[in-house]
């Protein structure tokens, strides 16, 4: 374990903060050790993977930070169509996804190059071309902090919703996700209905695109569409899509005829936080440090030399003028620590 570990290199923001503890686990015989450690007894603590989805909000994070890094990928079943794969936490999602699709195994591709390791994907449920992480999901074990018992989430017990599932809410940093598994399938149908996909193959004289075809093309639509995190500093989107009462949407209509919208099932509507974050009139917003990327909305970066603060400041900002101009209140996708 070490000591006053400056936690810039491990969240995609790229913001300063110094950890008290810091504790690398590369075996769950670590993770266990840990656990029954009296730092871990008597001081707060967080579950950091690649740190793709979290905002420091203080330069300093008076607890211990737990970074998982373990590693492996086995096939555990294979039956007709399917094949069951199991990872482990630390594994890298977006090589993870490479490595299944250069297999010819369906069900994740559209959630190709979405950053961070496989053990926060279920956390919220991630979702990328109109597919999330809970359609291929099959099952994940983990181990509670407060006992060190292992349990297995079956995809009913996660309880995901749209960029949800149990473990941001009840069960909010209780576990430690050691390894997921997934179903996926030597043949499907391939989803090609969602965002500019179709377009981007057209251009591309693709007609009828493989398995691969359609990763690389995803990869290269979000490649010009978001920032790379090694040059400019940011979480994706910071906010969640609101979904509002087809009410609320049909009267925003009258107001706003092009707003974009999806339905959704119970009657509601889901619409684009990036676009009412663009009409109040922030697209390309920026001061010295931070701002509101220029391409896409939604998605708020760090060009250097500033804090957490300064995001929590801006993430308010752009709260208020959007309620006042839509009266929608958006709220983060992103956690903040
Ligand atoms: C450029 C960019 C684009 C993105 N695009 C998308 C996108 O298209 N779709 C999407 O859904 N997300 C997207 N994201 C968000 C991010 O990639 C995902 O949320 C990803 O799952 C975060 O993984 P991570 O390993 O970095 O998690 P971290 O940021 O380290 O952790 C995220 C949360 O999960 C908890 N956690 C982490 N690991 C574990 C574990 N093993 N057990 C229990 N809890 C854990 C943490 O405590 C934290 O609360 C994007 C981010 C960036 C920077």
């Amino acid at each position: 374990m070490k000591t006053n570990v400056d936690l810039q290199p491990y969240n995609s923001f790229g913001f300063h903060a110094v950890a008290k503890y810091f504790a690398e686990i590369n075996d769950i015989q670590e993770l266990e050790a840990l656990i029954h450690s009296d730092v871990f007894k008597n001081e707060k603590h967080l579950i950091l993977s690649g740190g793709n989805n979290v905002l420091f909000q203080e330069e300093y994070f008076d607890g211990l930070v737990v970074y998982i890094n373990t590693k492996g990928t086995k096939i555990l079943e294979e039956q007709g169509n399917d094949v069951v794969v199991r990872a482990q936490a630390g594994e890298d999602w977006p090589e993870f996804v490479k490595r299944m699709v250069s297999q010819s195994l369906y069900g994740i591709e559209n959630l190709a190059h979405i950053p961070g390791k496989v053990g926060a994907a279920p956390v919220q449920n991630i979702g990328a071309y109109g597919m999330e992480l809970k359609d291929s999901f099959l099952q994940c074990e983990a181990i509670e902090l407060s006992t060190g018992n292992k349990r297995v989430f079956t995809k009913k017990g996660c309880r995901f919703g749209y960029r949800d599932s149990v473990f941001k809410n009840e069960l909010k940093g209780q576990y430690v996700i050691t390894s997921v598994d997934f179903l996926l399938k030597k043949n499907a149908l391939l989803h090609l209905e969602y965002g500019n996909i179709k377009a981007y193959l057209e251009q591309n004289g693709i007609e009828s695109p493989t398995l691969q075809q359609l990763h690389d093309a995803i990869c290269a639509i979000r490649d010009a569409k978001l920032p790379d995190v090694k040059q400019i500093g940011s979480c994706g989107s910071f906010f969640k899509n609101p979904v509002i009462s087809v009410a609320q949407f049909e009267a925003l209509q009258k107001d706003y005829p092009n707003i974009p919208h999806y339905d959704e099932p119970n009657g509601k509507v889901k619409v684009p936080a990036g676009w009412l974050i663009e009409q109040a009139g922030w697209k390309g917003w920026r001061n010295e440090h931070v701002g509101v990327y220029e391409k896409q909305a939604l998605v708020l970066v760090h060009y250097g030399g500033g804090t957490g603060q300064d995001i929590v400041e801006l993430a308010k900002k752009i709260q208020v003028s959007v309620e006042e101009k839509f009266g929608i209140r958006i709220s983060p996708e992103v956690n903040l620590v």
